[in-house]
Order: C-alpha cells, then structure tokens, then sequence
C-alpha cells in the first residue's frame, strides 16, 4: 500500500491552524481549499421550502426515494445537459447521487482488482486515494507547462482512464481534439474513461466540451460524474448525477445500478427538487451570474500574477489559477510564504502528484473584496 498518510487538505489545515494559533492577530485569507462562498440562488432556496413544506404533510410527504433519482431530476438533466447538446442519453442511464466525490470514490468497486489505473498528474486525490486503497496498480500521465498540461497517451496497456476537464487542479481543459484521442486511445484498447465533469459550468470557450459524450463514439467507452456542488453551490446540499451508458461493452449500468441499490439509499427529495430548480431560467440565470463572480476573481487574480511576473495557468474555464511558484521555491516553501508573509493560504502543487511541484494552486472561490486583498498582499511580499 502507498497511501499517503493524510487527505492533503488535512495537511494544510493543520498548518494553517498552527500558524494561526501563533499568530491570533492574523488576517488569514484562504484561496485554498475548493469550497465555494457565495450562498445559493433564490430559485434554489424556494425549491427548497416548497420540498421542505411537501415533506411536513401527509398527501406530499416522501419516504425512500426511487434507486436512481426521482424522475423529475433525471428528465431535466437528460434534456438540458445533453439533448440541448445534441447527445441522445436516456434517463435510465443518468444515476443522481449525493455529489461527485463519493461516486468518483466508489466506481473502481466495479472494476477487477487487477485493472491497471491512469490518472494525470497533477491530479484529484480521490481517484488515486481510491484506488490505492483497493490494492490496484496506478500509473501517473504527467501534465506539465511544457505539454501545455495535456497528458499524453499512456504507453503501457492501461484498463481505466481518470479524466477531469475542466481539471482540477491545474485549471487547464481538453479541446475537442485532444480529447477525442483519449476517446480513440479508449475504444482501440478495450479501456474505460471514468470523466469527471465536475466544473463543466465554468466552461466559456466554444473548442472546450462540456460533455464526453460530444465526441463519437464515448458512449461506448466512458462513464460521466456531474455535481451541482461547484455548478451551483450545493457542497453543503449535497447532488450530482452519474451517467453510465447502457452501450458500453460490459454491462456497468447494471452493474453500478446494483451497487447503488445495496450501498446508497439516494439523495434527499428535498436536494433532488434544489437540484430541479437550476433548470427553470431563472436558476440558470442565477447559477451563471454566481459563475460569472467567481470567473471576473479567476480573471483579476491572473491579471495580478501576471503583473508580478508570475506564471499561471488555467483559470479561463476553471475557477482555478495554477501558479508557478517563484525563484526556484518548491510548492511548500511556496506555500509557507504565503502563509508566513501574506496570511494567504494556498494548495502546494505537488500535494496532487509529482508533477505539481513548483507548483500552487489558488481558488477563485473566494469573496471578491477578500481575494483582492489576498493578491495586494502577494504583490507586496514579492
Ligand atoms: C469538487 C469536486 C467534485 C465534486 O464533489 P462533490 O462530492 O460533488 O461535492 C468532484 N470532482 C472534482 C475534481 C472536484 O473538484
């Protein structure tokens, strides 16, 4: 086993609380950790009295809901996630879960134990912390400046595939081109893309897709994990959606559709209806002006790296900047900088794999005043 021996964010909060403790008079800002800060919508908040209210009488009250999420749910996300885009998925295929995490965690349960496992590198610990635990073998596809962070085609034989774009770390995302050779790559070796989707939302750029399924052929070789959670606040409500394809070769929504009915018992109506509720256009005119803050922080945080001589990447269709750290520092020295000077808490680059060294990543997740305040104080220690 080669389990790191803590959660990265449990690294860094730690320290951060150590500082802190030294040091009560500091004005500690976190772009760190990937929570968002701005509260839910209107159209969310009155779907959610309105299930809330439902749930207290009797001819509206709801016990167990269906195994893979109330029809209501699994419609509008088959019509405005994917039909409006042209890809034609059932609503028997689309799975609504408690968020990304868990079911980015819990897929590999369907996989052999000795499927060999690509991620990239930087990557999302959840694939890896996954998959170590279950005793499979990794193998790490670096993403780099100079690969422009898309990873090459593995050159070993590899069974599954973790994707996510708009990635998280580093910011950066897949053209259509490029992921249509993983597609390829996929189909050709008999593997699985496992694509996590979860910053879709944040995508403004026309040559990036929103969906795996956008390309030919995906719907024979790749699973999709959505959550509402960076889309439209819900880190605290708790929703996603995972779409298996009945067209891939080995039968896995039966199989996952199994797995859920013995170890989920589904999500909340009352999240399910929060959920909904993005759809109607008011809560899509919502959900993208919260976008729309947190992507105007993503723009004036480069702007300011950049006018200190700074190198970053990403943060155009990602609320993430990944920043290349200065004069030769490692991503912790980095990061204890920041701490230590600026009272600004960042994520050490290389706590997401190898190649993240050299590296930190920075949220745009944060309230705008402070996350202004952040970088003047970056600005001045350098
Ligand atoms: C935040 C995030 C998720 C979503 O997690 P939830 O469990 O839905 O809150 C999934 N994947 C990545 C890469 C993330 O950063």
């Amino acid at each position: 086993m080669n389990l790191a021996s803590n959660y990265l964010f449990a690294d860094i909060a730690k320290k951060v609380q150590a500082f802190k403790a030294e040091n009560p008079e500091a004005d500690v800002i976190s772009l760190g950790i990937g929570d968002v800060t701005q509260p839910l919508c209107s159209a969310v908040v009155e779907a959610l009295h309105k299930a809330a209210d439902e749930m207290g009488q009797s001819a509206t009250f709801r016990g167990y809901g269906p195994e893979r999420g109330y029809d209501f749910l699994r419609n509008a996300i088959v019509e405005h996630d994917y039909r409006s885009r042209g890809i034609d998925i059932d609503a028997d295929e689309v799975f609504v879960s408690d968020g990304a995490k868990s079911d980015t965690g819990n897929f590999q349960e369907l996989l052999g134990k000795d499927n060999i496992i690509a991620v990239t590198d930087p990557v999302y610990p959840v694939y890896v912390d996954s998959n170590v635990m279950a005793g499979r073998k990794i193998v790490k596809q670096p993403c780099t400046a100079e690969n422009g962070f898309v990873p090459e085609l593995p050159k070993e034989h590899v069974d599954v595939i973790y994707l996510c774009y708009p990635n998280n770390p580093t910011g950066t995302t897949l053209s259509y081109k490029e992921l249509y050779r993983w597609v390829e790559y996929a189909l050709q070796n008999n593997a699985l893309i496992l694509y996590d989707a979860a910053y879709e939302a944040y995508i403004r750029h026309d040559n990036v897709p929103h969906s795996i399924y956008e390309i030919d052929g995906a719907m024979e070789c790749a699973v999709e994990f959505h959550s509402y959670s960076k889309t439209a606040g819900f880190t605290g409500i708790r929703c996603g959606y995972t779409v298996v394809p009945k067209t891939l070769p080995v039968p896995l929504n039966q199989l996952w559709s199994r797995r859920q009915c013995t170890k989920f018992n589904g999500t909340s109506y009352i999240s399910q209806r929060a959920a909904e509720a993005i759809y109607t256009p008011e809560g899509q005119q919502q959900i993208r002006a919260t976008i729309g803050y947190y992507m105007k922080n993503a723009s004036s945080m480069k702007e300011a790296l950049r006018a200190i001589g700074i190198q970053v990447y990403g943060g155009d269709d990602a609320p993430y900047l990944w920043v290349r750290t200065p004069y030769g520092l490692s991503s912790w020295q980095f990061f204890e900088r920041l701490l230590t000077e600026a009272h600004v808490v960042c994520t050490p680059g290389v706590g997401f794999g190898p190649s993240g060294e050299g590296f930190v990543r920075l949220t745009a997740f944060g309230q705008s005043e402070r996350t202004k305040e952040a970088l003047e104080r970056i600005k001045q220690i350098f």
